[in-house]
């Protein structure tokens, strides 16, 4: 230790090799460049929505289920713990994981994928590039430049897969996926606390929803594992509290796995420095190969059993509509949106014609909570609806 700040590894993303902001800014006097990202996160009006946006489950649908915002924090904080045991940039780390879902759409997964169909003939819609668009352009909170101006490095991370068309109008922040480079290990990690974080919130969700039950989960070699060890140390353990015992069990073996595994497969490449790291064919942090193995199998079974039970297909289902119909009747007539998006959409048409107005009424979708989509659809098409 170093003051109170921790000593950073070589291969760690130090503040002085930042390749900085887009717009250049004097440095900040009290904090970090990344600790500053991270603050301007969380004070955008995007990270304040992710409160009403969902994964699996629609937010109305009740209150205990996870947010897109307390996700975002679950995998701030399991980042958190493996930077500080790898000596990474841990608010670099922060940052990246508390900005990566800012560019989801409502209604999770069901909503990027009905805005990506409509979006087809436009350029497509991708959710990590929306997150990028959010930081970049759309939050309007700072007097001398557009989005958040944040660091080069938190925008790599946000930026987690692209596709080559994209990557070629991106320049600098696309090079990686072209030349099939990795990011910064801080990158990496946020990745990597994403699956862990949402694979055992859904496992946890899903039990509460009644949708999975523990006696399939036990057919998981990961579940099974740390189910044995709970019940036989606990016979008797209600529900409830069975239940979590094993989930935070199973976030501990993973976070422990992660940071063992990565240490090693560090230890044998030992990157003189984070570029050492980027200019890697393939990802350092990593899980051991039989955890990667179960860590598979687990969400194999979310994708059949959880995110493809017909409860959620109901809901996924009724989603997709509302995000279908809402792009059809605003593309169609930009004058339905609020004046500031028709405003942005007759901007964006000048200069970039018919994808223009398009992008323009996908950024005032996205934005938009799953409530307020629900709204909004029944202010458009529900004649007894007040506008
Ligand atoms: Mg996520």
């Amino acid at each position: 230790m170093n003051g109170g700040t921790p000593v950073l590894a070589p291969y760690a993303q130090h503040d002085a090799a930042s390749r900085g902001r887009r717009f250049p800014e004097p440095p900040p006097r009290h904090r970090t460049e990344y600790q500053r990202d991270r603050d301007r996160i969380v004070h955008s009006t995007a990270f304040r929505r992710l409160v009403y946006k969902t994964q699996v489950f629609v937010n109305h649908e009740g209150d205990l289920y996870r947010t897109r915002l307390t996700h975002s924090l679950e995998v701030a904080q399991i980042a958190r713990s493996v930077a500080r045991a790898l000596a990474l940039n841990e608010p670099l780390a922060e940052a990246i994981c508390l900005a990566h879902d800012l560019g989801h759409t409502p209604f999770g997964h069901a909503g990027q994928d009905a805005l990506h169909e409509c979006m087809r003939e436009f350029g497509g819609f991708e959710h990590n590039l929306q997150s990028l668009r959010v930081v970049d352009e759309l939050e309007e909170r700072y007097a001398e430049f557009p989005g958040l101006n944040l660091t080069f490095e938190t925008r790599e991370g946000i930026l987690k897969h692209c596709s080559a068309a994209n990557a070629r109008r991106l320049g600098d922040l696309g090079e990686r996926f072209l030349q099939r480079r990795q990011p910064g290990l801080e990158a990496q990690l946020a990745n990597l606390a994403d699956e862990i974080a949402y694979n055992n919130h859904d496992v946890d969700d899903g039990i509460r929803a009644g949708l999975i039950s523990i006696e399939e989960l036990r057919g998981v070699a990961i579940f099974r594992r740390q189910y044995d060890l709970v019940t036989e140390r606990y016979p008797g353990l209600s529900a409830r509290r069975l239940v979590h015992e094993v989930v935070r069990r199973m976030i501990d073996y993973l976070v422990n796995d992660l940071i063992d595994a990565s240490s090693t497969s560090i230890a044998a490449a030992s990157p003189a420095d984070a570029e050492a790291v980027r200019a890697r064919s393939e990802p350092l942090l990593t899980f051991g190969p039989e955890v990667s193995a179960e860590h598979l199998e687990l969400k194999r079974y979310l994708r059949q059993h959880l995110y493809r039970h017909y409860k959620v297909l109901r809901m996924t289902n009724k989603a997709r509509r509302v995000v279908r119909e809402l792009f059809e009747a605003m593309l169609e007539d930009v004058d339905l949106m609020p004046t500031e998006h028709q405003e942005a959409a007759r901007r964006m048409e000048a200069e970039g014609g018919r994808s223009g107005r398009a992008r323009a009424v996908a950024d005032y979708i996205a934005g938009m909570t799953d409530r307020f989509a629900i709204l909004e659809y029944q202010r458009l098409f529900d004649p007894s609806e007040r506008t």
